[in-house]
């Protein structure tokens, strides 16, 4: 195992070491470049104070993103790369930050605050690899394994659970026993811990290949900070449609979409609104009329509450809303969504339908899959097409509208809705000449 450090990551380690203090990668760059996948960001420890790194790179923007923990970000080529001083922890009772950080002179110090043993490796070219709790041979086994007590160490820090399960997600790594057992006995503190710091975890966790397995074996620490999953494990579907419980089925869903993270919560979410809904007629089938609805009000109220930006939850509530909808391979129908849904998200919903029937029973999947195959088809040529779907496109605007006289106003609006309502029915062709003739007409 061995790493090549980009030119940059040498250069920030040599400018340190040539103003006299240590200083090694660590952390994700180092696991993640032993063990062969890309590495997102380099980051360093150095035994120097934030003013002596601020000192060493003063010929470059430094931004001060944490001098209190000792973080201070330099800027090269437009870059962000975050060198902090070697610190120990104490407690994170806001769960936030810790409450208290010493910095230390040790490098030893600094690796025994890190989380799993993977995450505490150190390297530079002078020393070579720094491994003091054996990471190396955790990446080998390819297990994840809290440095110390783990009590202890998600008492800390609770977030440290969900990190646990999302790069066992992404990774497809197991989780060391003691690690797992203590997961499930500390997992209420996660309610303690800040939205912000949740969500950006759970996206990583819920776009890994492995999901399902996280999904299925760790279901109550998610119950912990989304409660309303819990009524979904184990809830029988009883309908010809499904072949699983629903929590089985939401799982198999999230698994069977491309790895976004708008999509994969919105599968999470997609059937929250079931238990809610469900009648059962006279046959004994259950069925679950407006869940829709009902679980695009619930997601957003999760989202909000986990403190999602704005536009994810618009995404996850407008996917979830239409997530069961029969679009017919109609072409003025697929025109309708892609003005009202937009094609971004019209194509999504399409993803995800796809992933949801393919996590179904086998009942009537070949006529499901084969209607959505014709509307995936008609929607990719409209778009390729310069066929007319949206006002965009339209062959008029609102300058062409006031030219015939009509004052400016709302007015404007529904004269040009109502023409592309009828170019998109078929009913006009999309001509400057035909609409303004149409157009006369109405006003
Ligand atoms: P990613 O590839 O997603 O960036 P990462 O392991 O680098 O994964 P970061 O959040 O960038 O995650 O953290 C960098 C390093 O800081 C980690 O590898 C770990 O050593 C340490 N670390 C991060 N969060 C914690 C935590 N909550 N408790 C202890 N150590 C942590
Ligand atoms: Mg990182």
């Amino acid at each position: 195992m061995k790493i090549v450090l980009p030119e940059v990551a040498s250069f920030i380690i040599e400018t340190l070491e040539n103003n006299g203090f240590e200083c090694f990668a660590v952390g994700g760059c180092v696991r993640d470049s032993l063990s062969g996948r890309n590495v997102n960001d380099w980051d360093f420890t150095t035994n120097a104070t934030p003013d002596e790194i601020e000192n060493c790179f003063s010929s470059f923007t430094t931004i001060d993103i944490g001098k209190k923990y000792g973080t201070i970000c330099v800027v090269i080529d437009n870059k962000n790369y975050e060198i902090t001083t070697y610190r120990t922890d104490g407690d994170y009772a806001d769960s936030r930050h810790p409450d208290s950080v010493t910095f230390s002179t040790t490098l030893s110090d600094d690796l025994s605050r890190r989380d799993f043993t993977i995450n505490a490796i150190a390297y530079n070219d002078r020393v070579g690899l720094v491994d003091e709790y054996n990471g190396i041979r955790d990446l080998e086994l390819g297990v994840i394994r809290c440095i110390g007590d783990p009590d202890v160490r998600f008492t800390e820090d609770a977030l440290r659970i969900l990190r646990a399960l999302r790069f066992a997600s992404t990774f497809g790594y197991s989780i060391e026993h003691n690690t797992s057992v203590s997961i499930i006995n500390n997992r209420d503190r996660l309610s303690m811990v800040a939205p912000e710091r949740i969500n950006k975890e759970l996206s990583k966790l819920l776009c890994g290949d492995h999901v399902d397995f996280i999904l299925r074996r760790y279901r109550d620490v998610i119950a912990v900070f989304i409660p309303e999953v819990s009524s979904m494990f184990g809830f029988d579907q009883n309908s010809k449609h499904h072949n699983k419980d629903l929590w089985r089925h939401t799982v198999s869903a999230v698994k069977n979409t491309p790895p976004d993270e708008v999509l994969r919560t919105t599968m999470l979410l997609h059937d929250i609104g079931k238990p809610m809904t469900v009648f059962n007629d006279k046959k004994g089938a259950s069925h679950f009329p407006n869940h829709q609805k009902l679980g695009a009000a619930m997601a957003t109220t999760i989202l909000k509450r986990l403190k999602y930006p704005s536009y994810f939850v618009n995404d996850v509530n407008t996917l979830i809303e239409n997530h069961d909808n029969r679009i017919k391979p109609d072409t003025a129908e697929i025109k309708r969504y892609m003005r009202d849904l937009g094609t971004n998200i019209f194509s999504m919903l399409l993803s995800i339908q796809r992933a949801d029937i393919l996590a179904q029973s086998m009942y009537k999947r070949e006529e499901k899959i084969g209607t959505l195959d014709k509307v995936l088809s008609e929607y990719l040529r409209i778009l390729e097409s310069d066929e007319c779907y949206s006002l965009d496109s339209l062959a008029v605007n609102g300058k062409d509208i006031i030219h015939l006289g009509v004052q400016s106003g709302e007015i404007i609006g529904k004269i040009l809705s109502e023409l592309l309502n009828k170019v998109i029915e078929g009913k006009l062709p999309n001509t400057k000449e035909a609409l303004l003739f149409y157009a006369k007409n109405i006003i």
